[in-house]
């Protein structure tokens, strides 16, 4: 049921869906069916980005929907080549205008960029949109615990959520324990791994198991772990069956199994220590 969706609790207050839909690679044209399927399902949270260059797509698909303001959690993301304080202000407002949103749920810094240097002076641009009341939650995203030390430092705001890469062949254990002892939400990027799961003989058994897919027990793992989780498709089945994940649970020896599965070299995207490309 849509409305017994788990919910995470952020630092600053407020909710997040646990189970939300991902738009990367979604182009702006399918957006609005995309997006409608997946809130036809039941999807309710909807991962987009400035660098995806589908707001206006989601836009359409929210306004399409009926569905009240009030029951979506919207997250968008700065784009790189926009980070700096008076560069951040202005791009959410256009953000917001492609959405055609008056408020928005989240907001992440995309990257840390390092390189720039510019990410702390950005948050500070993003600690002003939430005192104004322009976004209710402020967070970042592929944030390392010096990128994080360094703006909490800086402001004294605790981001509520690190969108970071995780999906059973990089678990991220440090930087997930360091999230949860600064009480802020891990969201897992990429969480099925980008596909590299599936005919694996340890999630073959897992899902075998529970009569479940393997995209379905990799999205309960996620879940299990008290993960928000962002799970992408276009496909209309795939889209249903990523959301129908509320019926079974993982037991202790599915988890020891993934757990298994872990290695530090397990990325598939970039470094965020290095990574620096201004899309
Ligand atoms: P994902 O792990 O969600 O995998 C998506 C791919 O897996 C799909 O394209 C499809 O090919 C396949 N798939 C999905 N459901 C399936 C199913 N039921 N059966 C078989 N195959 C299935 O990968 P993703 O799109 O890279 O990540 C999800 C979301 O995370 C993105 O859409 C985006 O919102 C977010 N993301 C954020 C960042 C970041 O830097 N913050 C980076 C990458 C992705």
């Amino acid at each position: 049921m849509i409305n017994e969706q788990p919910r995470i609790a952020l630092n600053d207050g407020n909710s997040i869906p646990q189970l939300g839909f991902g738009v990367w690679q979604v182009p702006n044209e399918s957006a609005p069916a995309v997006v409608g399927q997946a809130l036809k399902v039941g999807y309710r949270s909807i991962d987009t980005a400035q660098g995806y260059e589908n707001e206006t797509g989601v836009g359409e698909a929210i306004r399409a929907s009926g569905l009240p303001r009030e029951e979506l959690f919207i997250t968008t993301k700065l784009r790189n080549g926009l980070q700096g304080y008076d560069s951040a202000l202005k791009a959410f407002d256009q953000s917001m205008e492609r959405l055609g949103l008056e408020k928005l749920d989240l907001f992440l810094i995309h990257w840390p960029m390092p390189s720039a240097n510019l990410y702390a002076e950005t948050w500070k641009a993003f600690v002003r949109l939430q005192k104004e009341g322009r976004v209710a939650s402020i967070g970042v995203s592929n944030f390392n615990e010096d990128h994080l030390e360094r703006i909490v430092g800086e402001t004294g705001v605790v981001p509520a959520v690190n969108q970071i890469e995780l999906h059973p062949a990089f678990q991220q254990r440090r930087l997930v324990a360091f999230n949860a002892a600064r009480g802020i939400a891990t969201e897992s990027w990429s969480p099925l791994g980008r596909g590299q799961f599936f005919g694996h003989p340890v999630f073959a058994k897992i899902a075998a198991k529970h009569g479940a897919t393997t995209a379905q027990a990799i999205i309960r793992w996620h879940l299990d772990q008290g993960f928000v989780v962002i799970p992408k498709s276009v496909t209309p089945a795939r889209i249903a069956e990523n959301f129908n994940v509320f019926g079974f649970a993982l037991d202790a020896e599915d988890r020891a199994a993934i757990a298994a599965l872990d290695d530090p070299k397990g990325r598939v995207g970039p470094d965020p220590a290095s990574f620096d490309v201004r899309f």
